[in-house]
């Protein structure tokens, strides 16, 4: 199925299952794999597709679509996030689980991938009724998950509330205390220090990365963020707090600000937190479109929304030397193609935001042993994954001369999981 989606403003008919299989065939031109091997590869093992009946506060019965898939799980238990948007479809669950097969990969964590959504616009549901929404999904979901099975976590509009009522779920009908089942809880239900900021502090420390490698400092350079959620907006302090640079402009789905100054990151998010939008902050010179804050002429640019926010056409008045994703797929292939022939550096996702997946399984662990880290150490644990995994990316881009960073994680991410599969032999 093709989904309309929203690019820097614009619709564009892209489908993100079938980004993700471009990506895998560039990466596998590069290596020796047959076709019927990399077929495995580029398809869910399997997909729950669902329909949640739950009764709404009115008394009137509610239907909502829902979906689990499992790509594949060679590496470890499947793993990944649940969102609930109005525009979740079986291919971007798909898509979104195929690429927590190769991020987990990327960053050698012990899992293979996961994704699930619910088809629903979480603003127009009271908490009660979100809440028995999510209790009947992670009862349609109790079979197929588990510790050692399949282990969500939170994605777009769910966090830790959600993550908690699927554990507690979970655990009332197994009988059981199980907090490993599910990530991204509260620290009192089993949750990790340093969750909440993982995946913007992975972004933070891949641009750290990418700017040494170019021999560009960061600290100067000036930075535009698309999508002002949990992971734009830790992405946007972190490297203002922690790398001092000037975080000029920033957007959220209402519209951006700007301001070459900079803006205060903690500031605007205090704004947003107040008022639901970062439009109308006191501290911006100007208000901008998605477009025109996607086009910026900047050091840095990190989509931090959805996906496919920079399609083919857009991509070629993109103003930034550097591209940083948080977002999952927010470039399609072709946006990849132009990037790479204009020399724009893009640090794929599968890296970028691995953070919010390492430090999941950082706190699962905890929870296998019961036994709790202080933050530093979190964050400790997750520079050392990240780093490593940009030194493996850029060794794999030199030694074989890729055509970009992205075909570069592919490739080193591939070979882990056709490794581990080759190793398992066939069944049946
Ligand atoms: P979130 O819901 O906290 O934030 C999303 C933000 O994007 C919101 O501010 C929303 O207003 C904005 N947005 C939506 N459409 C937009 C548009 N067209 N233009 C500009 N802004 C728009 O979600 P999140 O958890 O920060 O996730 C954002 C991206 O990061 C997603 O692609 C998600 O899959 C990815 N990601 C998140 C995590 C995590 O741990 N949260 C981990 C890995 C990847």
């Amino acid at each position: 199925m093709r989904s309309l989606v929203d690019c820097g403003g614009m619709s564009v008919d892209i489908n993100p299952f079938e980004s993700l299989q471009e990506q895998i065939d560039d990466a596998a031109a590069h290596m020796d794999v047959g076709a019927d091997v990399l077929e495995r590869l580029k398809n869910p093992e399997r997909v729950l597709e669902t329909n949640l009946s739950v009764e709404l506060d009115d008394g009137t019965i509610g239907v909502f679509r829902a979906y689990r898939s499992q790509f594949n799980g060679d590496r470890g238990p499947y793993k990944g996030g649940i969102r609930y948007h109005p525009g979740v479809s079986r291919d971007e669950v798909k898509a979104l689980s195929g690429w927590m097969v190769y991020k987990c990969a990327v960053v050698d964590i012990p899992y293979g991938g996961g994704k699930g959504g619910i088809v629903i616009d979480p603003r127009e549901h009271s908490e009660s009724e979100l809440e028995r929404i999510t209790r009947a999904f992670a009862t349609e979901l109790r079979p197929l998950i588990g510790e050692d099975r399949d282990i969500p976590a939170p994605d777009v509009n769910t966090g830790q509330r959600e993550m908690n009522w699927i554990k507690d779920t979970y655990e009332t009908l197994e009988n059981t205390t199980a907090p490993g089942v599910i990530t991204g809880k509260a620290i009192q239900s089993g949750g990790s220090r340093g969750r909440v900021e993982a995946t913007g502090r992975s972004t933070m420390l891949t641009a750290r990365e990418t700017f040494e490698y170019l021999d560009r400092d960061i600290s100067s350079a000036s930075v535009a963020v698309q999508g002002y959620g949990n992971a734009g907006s830790v992405a946007a302090r972190l490297l203002q707090k922690e790398l001092g640079a000037n975080v000029v402009a920033v957007s959220d789905s209402s519209g951006g600000v700007y301001n070459p100054d900079g803006l205060d990151a903690d500031g605007v998010k205090s704004f947003k937190n107040r008022t639901g939008s970062v439009s109308g902050y006191e501290g911006a010179s100007q208000e901008l479109t998605n477009r025109e804050l996607l086009t910026l002429d900047v050091d840095l640019l990190i989509p931090a929304a959805l996906e496919n926010a920079i399609d083919g056409s857009l991509a070629r008045d993109v103003g930034a030397n550097a591209i940083v994703e948080a977002a999952n797929g927010p470039l399609t292939p072709e946006a990849d193609t132009v990037l790479t022939e204009r020399d724009v550096v893009v640090a794929p996702d599968i890296l970028a935001n691995a953070g919010g997946v390492t430090v999941s399984y950082f706190e699962w662990v905890q929870n296998r042993q019961r036994f709790y880290w202080p933050e530093s150490r979190v964050n400790e644990e997750l520079e050392r994954h990240i780093v490593e995994a940009f030194d493996g990316l850029v060794d794999c881009y030199e030694e074989y001369d890729l055509p970009n960073f992205r075909t570069a994680a592919y490739v080193v991410a591939l070979r882990r999981v056709l490794a581990a599969s080759g190793e398992s032999g066939r069944w049946p």
